[in-house]
């Protein structure tokens, strides 16, 4: 049996007829560009998350980077971030140009460990960046306080978790101001690079706003100096026909990793994934972990079943990140997470013969 790690075919045939008529609409449209489009996605992507004000951008990057930006965080300032976490959230703060402070992730959930904030914390610390890894909501509601007390920042990296919760609150409505990725894998993708940022503070919305275009906000008046990242009328469109179906490929996403979890519980080799009290997950990644990670990679392979690491080298270890002079060692949970990870499979239209199958050749490779 050949199972991808990630298909379309399921979402993508079922809302073709709606994708295409969003297409053919946009096309007559004759704008393309900050459109009607544009604001119903916004209006409805603010809707989703619970928020007052959505702003699109151009992908998941510039939306942490233009979040960073509209805090006013640049030179000489310090920013947690966690050290498991894809490298877009350190690269977005060394882009304002100011430093990374990773924060270990708890060893079961795999998000930033909030009682290990509080260390981090120096006089030069504007901000926290949680990252919603996986698609588990961090546990804001230990988070959100510590910010508080030290008057930090709070920006959500919610690339990978669009519908999560943590104590009953959507993820994307926590920080003063947050950033999510509609890249095509994520849990709403777009068909190529989209972002977006979701806000309560209309402040903080209007400055993104006037980012995000130049700097201006009326045409050819520059306030400052912006850049371009705006989401155009075509993906907004797209984005706003998957938006109806995310809840529900949210739930089917959920549903799979529990008949994951029931086929899986027997394997006494690996470890399953683990969700915080209080806090949902979406699935955006179904994640396991084996000392014999590389071993067990090879073998699915030969038996047809594609998988990826997320991820096989931690920021701080990264070539880009060599001025940082880590050693290995230093950051040991994320390094022992990207030494043993293995994530499979998971996405709407996946079936349980596919599972079973997947869980089948695992318990055989151990055996
Ligand atoms: C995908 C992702 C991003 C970046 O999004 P792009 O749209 O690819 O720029 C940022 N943070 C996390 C955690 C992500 O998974």
């Amino acid at each position: 049996m050949e199972i991808p790690f990630l298909s379309f075919d399921n979402m993508h045939t079922r809302i073709k007829a709606e994708m295409c008529s969003a297409f053919e609409k946009v096309y007559d449209s004759h704008w393309y560009i900050m459109g009607n489009s544009l604001n119903t996605f916004e209006k409805n992507y603010a809707s989703f998350c619970n928020t007052d004000y959505c702003c699109g951008v151009a992908n998941g990057l510039d939306a942490i980077i233009i979040s960073l930006k509209a805090l006013n965080i640049g030179q000489g300032d310090e920013v947690i971030v966690p050290s498991n976490t894809y490298i877009a959230t350190w690269l977005a703060v060394s882009y304002v140009g100011a430093k990374p402070i990773p924060v270990e992730p708890r060893a079961d959930t795999y998000n930033i460990d909030p009682t290990l904030i509080e260390r981090a914390i120096t006089p030069a610390t504007k901000a926290i960046i949680p990252v919603h890894l996986y698609g588990q909501a961090c546990e804001m509601d230990q988070i959100m306080p510590i910010a508080q007390k030290h008057n930090l920042f709070v920006i959500e990296d919610n690339a990978q978790a669009q519908g999560a919760r943590c104590k009953g609150q959507i993820t994307g409505s926590f920080g003063n101001i947050n950033a999510t990725s509609f890249y095509p894998g994520k849990n709403l993708g777009a068909l190529g690079d989209a972002g977006a940022i979701t806000t309560n503070d209309k402040e903080l919305y209007n400055k993104a706003n006037v980012i995000r275009n130049y700097g201006s906000e009326k045409k050819y008046y520059n306030m400052i100096k912006g850049i371009n990242s705006r989401l155009d009328e075509m993906q907004a469109a797209f984005l706003d026909v998957k938006l109806k179906y995310l809840n529900e490929w949210n739930r089917e996403r959920n549903e799979i990793a529990t008949y994951y979890n029931e086929g899986l519980k027997n394997v006494t080799d690996i470890i399953l994934p683990v969700t915080a009290n209080e806090c949902t997950s979406v699935f955006h990644i179904y994640m396991i972990r084996t000392k014999r990670r590389d071993e067990l990679q090879e073998f699915l392979r030969n038996k047809g079943i594609g998988s990826l690491i997320h991820y096989p080298v931690p920021p701080h270890m990264q070539e880009a990140y060599k001025e940082m002079d880590c050693k290995k060692g230093d950051f040991p949970i994320a390094e022992e997470i990207a030494n043993t990870c293995l994530s499979l499979p998971l996405y709407p239209g996946l079936t349980h013969a596919q599972v079973d199958y997947i869980t089948d050749m695992i318990a055989s490779f151990f055996r």
